[in-house]
């Protein structure tokens, strides 16, 4: 799969703040990519960056292969504050003039107020829209001319639920178009949603990437007693794909570097004279599995 956007050792530093340390990582076409942190962790910092916005101190960036260029600028789409159009005029209106500075014509704006839900709405003065339709024309602005790559740094802030799953879906419909996104967000659940691809930020230092399908993975757990807790112990630690394990009270969560079956699990325990009194899956979400490696980090 062709690498869109290639980070190379990027840091940044606010006078004696160290805003972005050492960051590397790839994005690749057709991946939602979210960039996940808390706040303050660097994920602005790191979008202005690669739109070019503010300069690193050190490190590179390449965008399809090559050094930044107007041609690349011109195939990335981006909603990097918050919305900002004319009030007293229409998102046609409003389009229009995003269209001549972006220096293309008017014929994709029908599209993209489509796309966003907002076509009805596109005579009405800016100033009458909800946050979540300003959001949404922050996004169409960004989508004029069919941008290769979109760029959202939290896109669901502020919005009341029904306008954060307006927003979610219209992300996953623009991804399934072809459209790769990189969207910075605080929130693990909108990552877990909407994210195939995650990059965890913590300090500007890059704790973990991958498939956030993988992340899920790892973090299945089991929650296992037995009348001899002695025994089920070291039967855990001698499973092939044991990972770690942590005692609750008379039961044993064992966590699993892959996802285990629990039958096969419950006849492993079997063939070594265990009877289990207790077998129960737990999923770990992305949460936990986020908040033990900033703990880990800290
Ligand atoms: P948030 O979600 O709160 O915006 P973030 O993960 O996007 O957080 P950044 O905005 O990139 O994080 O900020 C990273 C660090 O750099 C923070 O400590 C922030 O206070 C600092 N910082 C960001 N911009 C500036 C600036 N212009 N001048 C000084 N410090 C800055």
């Amino acid at each position: 799969m062709e690498t869109v956007l290639s980070i190379s050792n990027i840091s940044k530093r606010y006078g004696k703040i160290q805003a972005v340390s050492n960051l590397s990582l790839d994005v690749k076409n057709g991946q939602v990519f979210g960039i996940l942190g808390p706040n303050g962790s660097g994920k602005t910092t790191t979008l202005s960056i690669i739109l070019d916005l503010i300069k690193a101190n050190s490190g590179t960036y390449m965008w399809f292969g090559k050094a930044p260029s107007t041609a690349s600028r011109k195939r990335i789409g981006s909603v990097i504050e918050s919305p900002n159009f004319f009030p007293y005029l229409s998102p046609v209106v409003n389009l229009k003039i995003v269209a001549d500075i972006k220096g293309i014509g008017y014929d994709d704006i029908d599209r993209v107020l489509q796309l966003t839900g907002l076509y009805e709405r596109r005579n009405s003065r800016f100033k009458t829209f909800s946050y979540g339709m300003k959001q949404r024309l922050a996004v169409a602005s960004a989508l004029l001319g069919n941008p290769d790559i979109l760029i959202l740094d939290e896109p669901t802030n502020g919005l009341d639920p029904q306008g954060i799953a307006h927003i979610r879906e219209l992300i996953l419909h623009i991804a399934n178009q072809g459209t790769t996104i990189i969207i910075a967000s605080h929130l693990l659940d909108e990552v877990q949603k909407i994210c195939s691809h995650v990059a965890v930020l913590s300090k500007g230092r890059k704790l973990f990437d991958g498939k956030v399908s993988e992340v899920l993975a790892i973090s299945d757990s089991m929650e296992l007693s037995a009348r001899d807790t002695e025994a089920l112990t070291l039967a855990v630690k001698a499973y092939p794909s044991y990972h770690s394990m942590t005692r609750e009270g008379d039961k044993i969560l064992a966590c699993f570097s892959d996802a285990v079956n629990p039958e096969i699990l419950n006849q492993y325990f079997f063939g070594k004279g265990i009877i289990l009194t207790h077998l129960s899956e737990r999923k770990r979400t992305l949460e936990q599995h986020f908040l033990e490696l900033l703990r880990d980090n800290a």
